[in-house]
């Protein structure tokens, strides 16, 4: 089998008929070919997958390529390109990666800074013709290159995402983004591992062209046969001035302590990209690149690297996950949503933006306006950030059809209410939509708490309802839970997966039960802590510790985001259903009293006073009622709140609610933000030890109440000495 062939050059009819002699190697991830003007196109296609990433046999194989270009003087340039529909190339191969020996993975960082060493070494001219996802090495490869093309397709996203994965980028990524862009840009990218749009790339450098799909290989091979004019490119001054050993200086100093802040120590791999980026700018390419495989090889050894890694997986696991056996699926086309307000105008902009034609349904025009608004500005802040032209937010704003009336929808393929949560009124709204709605319509609730096997049992095909939870704000959460109902068709939840999956969300299937899986464990951390404040612990000790944990937010600033009288209504219902294990703590009550809803009336547990942030409200301290845990120590506080989420996620287990318990951890990290790097309550269960996690619980249990015992499934647990992984 012959992998080189030859293609015409774009406007070369007057080509050399004469190629360089081309040997047949065996095609694997590479297809090689060569133009009529002598340019190499090294095309990453690996068989079977819709993706491209670098393992130990694809850096191999595209050796074997440079070799054959390097003895093959004739050739006048390279372009490295892929033709997968919506992949570039996605990176390391993290599996391999992850189970590597320390050997295997110091061989496998020398082999790829080695092989983009020696394209960056070329004497030919080297282009990058991009179309998909660039990521991690899949974009250091580029950055080896002279220049890169990008396409403008929404597919095309650009970026070093390690430092997320607790590692860095070690195949030249710390080392060349800071020389292409300016360490301060680099930084920007890499201690974020930020992937961001074609024309963003375009803007911050770190890409040179954004063209159409369509000439992303044409442009290439054009600018390649401009020749060595690639090559001199220098650097601008202005990168020059970023780069110097004075600005890396101020720069670690200046960031430096913000990153320590932020990180607490809990993201290694933050600090670690810091000092190498800054340390490497002051040195040449080569010792840069030793500071970053030192680095990488420290990282990886680390628990939060494998835990971070497990999350992607995870991440991974949930785009593809299958419910139940379906023909070949179809495209959801059109979806009603009911209820423009928060959460309904986050789901119609998601969904229209996603090229879903949606209906938008509210009981008059001014809540149809104020959703429009709010649909208008995440489409502009959406072309603004560069994710959408102004042509496509123009374009999805007009899929969304507001009405006040009832409109037929027989053809539309699923209704997710998202109407006040007030099982009456939701009822009400399922009547009427099941009579509106063809057969074949899934009828979906958004509800954060109700029962959907209630609420399937006022409609007269109770099969066809099921659960479609948006984690509120929609356009940032990735999670959705799907709730299976006691009577939803496995057909329903399976199609119901599937359009949260082209939805590019992450679905995790739950079974009908109060709060789900996610609000089901959160609520009792967020009760804890409301019944801690109540009894005198201070607001700036029960946050900070549990930031100190990796929380993203205290849970007293989680109650104000949420609005108190929201969290005060989801808390009554998840108490209710487990009382009296649970109990409402009654300052919420008090707070709507006061007129203190949290943040969106200005004050709740803090004071929201614009450019001046945020303060403890003075007021909310004097609805207290006890004083049993004035003076706790932070780290009790900690341990009691954190415990709490453990006994419960076990319990999600325990009831089956999810099947297994990677299912647990994903959802609440991925719906609450759950201390990420531990890789979720349960993972941290078996970290700590079931021991330590059930002796703290009984003790606990003594002395500050029974809700602290440890469930069923954890007491057995440690009789067994088991663990959830
Ligand atoms: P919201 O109060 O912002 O919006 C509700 C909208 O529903 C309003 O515009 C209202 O006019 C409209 N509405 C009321 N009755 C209607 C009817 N009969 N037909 C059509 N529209 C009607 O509420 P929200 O925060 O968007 O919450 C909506 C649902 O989503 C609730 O069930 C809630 O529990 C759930 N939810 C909320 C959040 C959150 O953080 N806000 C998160 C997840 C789920």
């Amino acid at each position: 089998m012959t992998d080189t062939e030859t293609v015409p050059s774009p406007g070369a009819a007057d080509a050399s008929p004469q190629r360089p002699d081309v040997p047949e190697i065996e095609s694997r991830m590479i297809k090689r070919s060569v133009t009529e003007d002598h340019v190499c196109v090294l095309t990453f296609d690996r068989p079977d997958s819709p993706a491209n990433i670098f393992d130990k046999a694809t850096l191999a194989e595209l050796n074997e390529h440079l070799d054959f270009i390097a003895s093959n003087p004739q050739f006048k340039g390279l372009v490295v390109t892929s033709a997968k529909k919506s992949i570039f190339i996605a990176g390391a191969d993290l599996h391999s990666l992850s189970t590597a020996t320390e050997q295997g993975l110091r061989e496998i960082i020398e082999l790829g800074q080695v092989t983009f060493n020696r394209i960056a070494d070329m004497q030919i001219p080297t282009v990058a013709a991009i179309h998909g996802a660039a990521v991690g090495g899949g974009y250091e490869i580029c950055l080896a290159c002279d220049y890169r093309i990008a396409s403008s397709d929404k597919s095309t996203k650009i970026g070093l995402p390690e430092t997320q994965l607790g590692i860095l980028p070690a195949w030249g990524g710390a080392t060349r983004l800071p020389r292409l862009i300016g360490l301060p840009k680099a930084l920007d990218v890499i201690l974020a591992g930020k992937t961001v749009a074609a024309r963003l790339a375009l803007k911050l450098g770190m890409v040179d062209e954004v063209v159409p799909k369509e000439y992303v290989l044409t442009e290439a091979l054009k600018r390649v046969g401009r020749g060595r004019a690639l090559k001199k490119r220098g650097t601008t001054t202005a990168v020059r001035l970023a780069n110097s050993g004075l600005a890396a200086t101020l720069i670690r100093k200046r960031i430096g302590p913000a990153v320590q802040k932020k990180t607490r120590g809990n993201y290694p791999a933050i600090p670690k990209a810091l000092e190498v980026a800054t340390e490497g700018i002051r040195t040449n390419v080569m010792e840069s690149m030793l500071l970053e495989r030192a680095a990488i090889l420290e990282l990886t050894k680390t628990e939060t690297a494998k835990n971070l890694i497990r999350v992607f997986f995870l991440q991974e696991r949930a785009k593809k996950c299958r419910y139940a056996p379906s023909e070949k699926s179809r495209s959801v086309k059109k979806v009603a949503v009911i209820g423009a307000g928060v959460m309904g105008a986050g789901i119609a902009q998601w969904s229209a933006a996603r090229d879903v034609q949606v209906i938008l349904r509210d009981i008059g025009v001014e809540p149809l306006a104020k959703g429009m608004a709010a649909i208008t500005k995440l489409f502009d802040d959406g072309a603004r950030r560069h994710v959408f032209t102004k042509v496509e937010a123009r374009a999805g704003i007009d899929r969304v059809f507001p009405s006040a009336v009832d409109v037929q929808l027989k053809n539309t393929e699923i209704v997710i209410e998202a109407a006040v949560e007030k099982m009456d009124l939701k009822k009400k709204v399922f009547q009427r939509i099941a009579e509106l709605a063809g057969p074949r319509t899934i009828l979906a609730t958004n509800t954060s708490a109700l029962s959907i096997s209630e609420l399937a049992a006022s409609t007269p095909n109770p099969e066809r309802v099921v659960g479609i939870h948006f984690f509120n704000p929609v356009h940032r959460m990735q999670l959705v839970e799907v709730i299976v109902g006691r009577q939803t068709s496995p057909e329903v939840v399976q199609r119901s997966v599937e359009f949260v999956q082209q939805l590019g969300k992450l679905p995790v299937v739950v079974k009908d039960s109060p709060g789900f899986l996610v609000n089901r464990i959160l609520m009792p951390y967020l009760i804890e802590a409301g019944h801690l404040f109540e009894n005198g612990a201070r607001t700036e000790d029960i946050d900070e510790t549990m930031l100190e944990f990796g929380m993203p937010m205290g849970p007293l600033r989680l109650t104000d985001e949420v609005g108190v009288d929201v969290g005060n209504h989801v808390g009554e219902t998840i108490a209710k259903s487990f009382s009296p294990r649970l109990t409402n703590p009654a300052v919420l009550e008090k707070m709507m009293k006061a007129g203190l809803l949290g943040k969106k009336s200005g004050r709740g547990f803090y004071v929201y006073s614009g450019k001046k942030g945020e303060r403890v409200n003075a007021d909310t301290e004097k609805l207290r009622a006890g004083a049993s845990a004035v003076g706790l120590a932070r780290k009790e506080l900690q341990t009691r709140m954190v415990l709490l989420m453990i006994n419960e996620a076990a319990r999600c287990l325990e009831e089956k609610l999810v099947a297994e318990a990677a299912d647990v951890d994903f959802g609440m990290i991925m719906g609450t933000g759950f201390a990420p790097f531990t890789g979720g309550p349960l993972r941290f269960t078996d970290h700590v030890g079931i021991q330590k996690i059930t002796q703290d619980m009984a003790e606990l249990a003594g002395r500050a109440g029974e809700r602290f015992a440890p469930c069923a499934l954890l007491a057995d647990m440690a009789k067994q000495n088991r663990s959830f992984y």
